[in-house]
């Protein structure tokens, strides 16, 4: 294809014609789901593709469209779509039975597979969701230490509930439509750095639990300091502070035993979900035995903690779930998800350096993220140190993201959220592909981007 500078508009109008059953599709929902959507990260100009089955590493849309898949289950399908395992596990359970009103026996497998890869993971307690982990994380903590205020850091994502969305996005002090005040008041916001974390907890006693995600910002977006993470370690445990590493999108991935085991940093409670159900729903709360006790309490006991939940380690998720971490216990997974993410990261560095354009693609584990900016080198991933949150969180508005997303699915590329996930099902040739398809975006959309002078 010829390499043509296209302005938004036009991207719009040449997707929007190549996908007539995702655009009635999207018209009819638009009546029943607001904005047509069942997810805010979804909201996209025009619509998003609807799809209709996945495999691997690939997914096809309504319109016949085949993509690389980069948003991978938001990052809960490590082991790409439909993983053979993961399908049979899960069709032999839906069978047998989808929800026994009692125990069942996967819960304790589940359990057990989680404690020996997960440091620190002496109990679990099963929820729903990422967002469910993170709720009662926060609640174990505050039964433990008796205080009310949560420390969390700038743009660290730990799902919807009220005390962690107050600083999400920028505006950093602003409580998010439709949060509970009073709620808001008790989560303190600081940047990740260490003198911020220790300046808020001297200057506030009643903070008695500190969450973040130990990949820095939102899967990594922002870098965590050097030596924050240990700091921050020895900082909670000198005050008796609660720590709490949201690991639902790390665990799994960064490590068969999560973030935690690659940094050698051990949380008092650690939050699961995504690659733990192995692609269905679920989540969970590991960590110290003595911090999840208090669940098992009679209902009359004073110190009780309560956590019901229907669909609590349902059946068909642990068994998709226990599929999925007898396969990610072995580090060559990882390892290998790594080496293509690496490879993705520098192919689509050496497009920006090659065309001149100030922007980088950058990353640690299996995952990639962009940026432009007028600040940064092009193609060189160390001048990430130049990124700040707020810049970070702003450029997602910004329409050239919009563009280049677009111009990457015309290409027959989902990219997630600015970046993405690499899965054990991608091979070197969708990798290649991709960084073909991303030097043809980049040039097609070169006039909307920084470029050196
Ligand atoms: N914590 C982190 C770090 C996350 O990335 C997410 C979701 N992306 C959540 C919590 C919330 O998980 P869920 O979407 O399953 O509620």
């Amino acid at each position: 294809m010829a390499e043509t500078q296209v302005a938004h508009a036009e991207l719009v109008e040449e997707y929007t014609q190549a996908n007539p059953r995702s655009h009635a599709a999207f018209e009819r929902a638009t009546k029943a789901l607001p904005g047509g959507l069942t997810h805010d990260v979804r909201a996209f100009i025009p619509f998003l593709p609807y799809i209709e089955r996945a495999q691997g590493a690939h997914k096809w849309d309504l319109d016949g469209h085949k993509y690389v898949d980069y948003a991978l289950g938001h990052g809960a399908l490590i082991l790409g779509h439909a993983h053979p395992a993961v399908v049979e596990a899960v069709a032999r359970q839906v069978g047998l039975m989808t929800h026994p009103g009692a125990n069942h026996l996967l819960e304790v497998e589940w359990a057990t597979r989680i404690e020996s890869v997960v440091p620190g993971a002496e109990m679990v307690r099963f929820t729903s969701s990422g967002t469910e982990a993170t709720l009662l994380a926060l609640r174990l903590a505050r039964a433990a230490t008796g205080r009310p205020k949560i420390l969390k850091f700038q743009g660290h994502f730990h799902g919807w509930h009220d005390a962690v969305m107050p600083g999400q996005a920028p505006p950093w002090d602003q409580v998010p439509v439709g949060v509970s005040p009073a709620v808001a008041r008790e989560t303190v916001v600081v940047p990740a750095t260490l003198d911020a974390a220790e300046a808020a907890l001297r200057d506030d006693p009643e903070i008695g639990t500190v969450i973040l995600e130990p990949s820095g910002a939102s899967w990594g977006t922002l870098a965590l300091p050097e030596g924050f993470l240990t700091g921050l370690r020895a900082l909670t445990s000198a005050r008796g502070v609660i720590l709490v590493m949201d690991e639902v999108i790390t665990g799994f991935r960064w490590a068969p035993g999560g973030a935690s085991q690659k940094y050698g940093i051990r949380g008092d409670l650690v939050t699961l979900a995504k690659i733990l159900a192995g692609g269905l729903p679920g989540g969970a709360v590991a960590g110290r035995r003595d911090l999840l006790e208090p669940i098992s309490l009679p209902g009359g006991s004073r110190r009780k903690v309560v956590h019901p939940g229907t669909f609590n380690a349902n059946p068909v998720s642990a068994a998709a779930g226990i599929a999925c971490l007898d396969l990610v216990r072995d580090p060559a997974l990882q390892a290998r998800c790594d080496r293509l993410a690496a490879d993705l990261r520098e192919g689509m560095n050496e497009v920006l350096r090659r065309r001149g354009i100030r922007g980088i693609v950058y990353g640690d584990s299996s995952t990639f993220h962009l940026a432009f900016d007028s600040g940064l080198e092009p193609g060189e991933p160390h001048s990430r140190s130049a990124l700040s949150a707020e810049s970070l969180k702003r450029q997602r508005g910004l329409p050239l993201f919009g563009a280049l997303s677009l111009a990457m699915l015309l290409e027959g590329v989902h990219i997630f959220a600015l970046g993405g996930f690499l899965s054990a099902a991608h091979t070197e040739q969708d990798v290649a592909g991709t960084v073909d398809r991303f030097d043809r975006t980049v040039g097609r959309i070169e006039g909307l981007l920084p470029k050196s002078s």
